[in-house]
């Protein structure tokens, strides 16, 4: 019997580690390609953040537009999801602290309209990112998936290439229930990565290495808590390191 920390505990911590790593292997991480786009004169470089009413949408472009303008740079947030008001001033409360410019339209305005707007005071202000916030819950799932497609179909009058990034945020306290919610939107529309949100509680990190596993998705940002800095680029290796207890 080897202890604790025996020779064959280590070598099964370093299998682990292995084969966790190559459910990451291949796909553009963190915010590097992000960054890379934008130095390739991408301006404004167009995201669209989608996923249901609940998982830390706004929480999440709020914190995004803390960590770009952190960065040095000018973001402008388009307040979407236009079903709900209290989305469109949470949103505005974000957009006041982090400094970012802010375009919205009334309670039921037509969410095309307000990307469309966005979009366009984005390029004609010179931001380097627009963060789109995007409905997440309509009568059907069908009529969500097919106002998202409305809304990047709009968008592309503005600028032919945007969204550049579509990234679906999920729940990481919902396990199998965040899969079956990403293959729905993954069905539809083209997703370009993955946020997890709420893995600063119970949730562990085998949500992201199901996700990881069975969407083939890049995982750009994990959230671990409510405030502003608590968004954290995704990088595998110091990741799987801390759920295996390696320091
Ligand atoms: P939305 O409906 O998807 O826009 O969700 P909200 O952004 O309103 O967030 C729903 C709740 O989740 C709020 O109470 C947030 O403070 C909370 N939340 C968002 N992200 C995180 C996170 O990473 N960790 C924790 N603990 N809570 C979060």
């Amino acid at each position: 019997m080897k202890t604790a920390d025996g020779p064959a505990q280590k070598n099964l911590r370093d299998l682990i580690e292995e084969e966790s790593l190559t459910l990451f292997a291949g796909l553009p991480h963190g915010t590097a390609r992000l960054w890379d786009m934008l130095g390739e004169n991408v301006k404004p470089m167009v995201v669209s953040i989608v996923g249901v009413n609940g998982v830390g949408k706004t929480t999440t472009i709020g914190k995004l537009a803390q960590l770009f303008a952190r960065d040095g740079k000018k973001v402008l947030l388009g307040a979407g999801d236009t079903f709900r008001a209290a989305a469109i001033s949470q949103l505005k409360i974000w957009a006041d602290r982090t400094g970012a410019d802010f375009v919205t339209g009334r309670e039921g305005a037509d969410p095309g309209a307000v990307a469309f707007d966005s979009v366009t005071a984005g390029k004609a202000r010179g931001a380097d990112v627009v963060l789109l916030d995007t409905a997440g819950r309509l009568h059907t799932k069908s009529n969500l998936m097919e106002e998202l497609k409305k809304v990047h179909r709009v968008v592309k009058k503005v600028i032919p290439d945007a969204p550049h990034e579509v990234w679906l945020v999920v729940d990481g306290t919902l396990g199998q229930n965040s899969i079956a919610q990403a293959r729905e939107f993954q069905k539809t529309l083209e997703l370009t990565g993955v946020i997890i949100t709420k893995l600063d509680g119970t949730a562990k990190g085998g949500a992201v290495l199901a996700i990881a596993s069975e969407l083939r998705l890049p995982i750009r940002f994990i959230g671990v808590g409510e405030q502003a800095e608590d968004l954290i680029p995704f990088e595998p290796k110091p990741f799987v390191e801390a759920i295996l207890g390696i320091s």
